[in-house]
């Protein structure tokens, strides 16, 4: 078991497989991108799935595959096919733009992963060009389309960003008015590769709520795990349901029960964070299970309290960029 020095059990991995990116939304990176990290420095996927079956064997039971953009990592379904058999992981989820997932849908859904967080900041499709940089609008929404037809589990992640993406809140949830997905609000966070900083948003999870509630005022709140981050409403008569992530205002640190790996092997213990060490090295080396179990079992020993406390204790945090953290 891997429980950490305030008394919270880790049992969550948010493994990122590459931190290269076909899009550029441009709260998590420039337009021109960021220094993407070197082939040779990336886990193969082979190191991606003893990491893994070390960490089942340590107690995650839940390992969330983000990126970057996670499809575009060449053999990402090699490593998909081995996570689906491995014992003692009960949940593989995927985080992605949704923009080359297309061909491996029906591969995922004979696997059975079936829980697909797509991020969808925009309903309308200028306010979609104008945050992702770039024109891949038909293909998301057709393969949200598709997704939720063929029955998976889809989540949809809308970060609410001032001045460019207020006009769409009402209108995405339109999506959980007719199907039965999730439309989650994320506060922004300024973790966006230095293009833009701040220490205070607007639109945070109280705001959104109010604006939302304006709207429909019928809304019930659900039932959620202690770990969940997200706080979940149903509106009347909808079929899905919506969730705010106060992901800038931290109102979860208390129960968090995850761990970051990047694409790189940098262990990350919060997102407000900086890395705690590199795996790496430990993968390539000699006696890598037990040296990567120790030093696993050692960090998650020197977990800061709250993203708070993490922030205060890493100078420049806020020049990250959420591809290289997977979110
Ligand atoms: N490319 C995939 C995607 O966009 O779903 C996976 C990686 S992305 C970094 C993971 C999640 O982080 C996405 O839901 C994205 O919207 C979110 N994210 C990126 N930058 C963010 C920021 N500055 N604040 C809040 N969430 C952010
Ligand atoms: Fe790419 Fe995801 Fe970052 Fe958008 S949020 S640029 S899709 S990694």
């Amino acid at each position: 078991m891997l429980i950490d020095n305030h008394n919270r059990t880790i049992n969550y991995l948010r493994l990122a497989v590459t931190d290269r990116c076909n899009l550029r939304c441009n709260y998590c990176m420039p337009a021109e991108g960021i220094n993407f990290a070197h082939r040779d420095t990336l886990l193969s996927i082979s190191e991606l799935t003893s990491l893994s079956k070390w960490m089942v064997e340590e107690g995650i039971d839940k390992i969330r595959i983000t990126g970057g953009e996670p499809f575009v990592r060449k053999d990402l379904m090699v490593l998909l096919r081995s996570l689906s058999a491995m014992e003692g992981l009960g949940d593989i989820s995927i985080t992605t733009n949704a923009t080359l997932i297309g061909p491996y849908i029906s591969e995922l859904k004979e696997l059975g992963i079936l829980n697909i967080n797509l991020s969808l900041d925009a309903i309308h499709r200028e306010t979609f060009e104008r945050i992702t940089r770039r024109d891949q609008y038909d293909t998301v929404y057709n393969n949200l389309l598709r997704l939720i037809a063929e029955g998976f589990n889809v989540r949809i992640n809308f970060i609410v960003l001032e001045n460019q993406n207020i006009q769409d809140i009402l209108p995405i949830l339109e999506l959980q008015k007719h199907y039965p997905v999730s439309v989650r609000f994320l506060e922004e966070m300024p973790f966006n590769g230095g293009s833009k900083s701040f220490n205070r948003i607007e639109w945070n999870y109280k705001k959104i709520l109010e604006y939302v509630t304006s709207a429909y005022p019928d809304v019930e709140k659900l039932p959620s795990p202690a770990t969940s981050t997200s706080i979940n409403y149903k509106i009347k008569g909808h079929k899905g349901a919506f969730g705010l992530i106060p992901s800038f205002s931290r109102t979860f640190c208390g129960t968090c029960n995850r761990l970051r790996i990047t694409a790189t092997g940098d262990v990350i213990t919060c997102l407000y964070g900086k890395p705690k060490m590199n795996v790496r090295e430990i993968m390539r080396g000699a006696d890598a299970e037990t040296r990567l179990k120790k030093a696993i079992q050692n960090t998650i020993g020197h977990r800061e309290r709250t993203g708070f406390d993490a922030q205060q204790a890493h100078a420049n945090v806020f020049d990250n960029s959420m591809t290289s953290i997977g979110g």
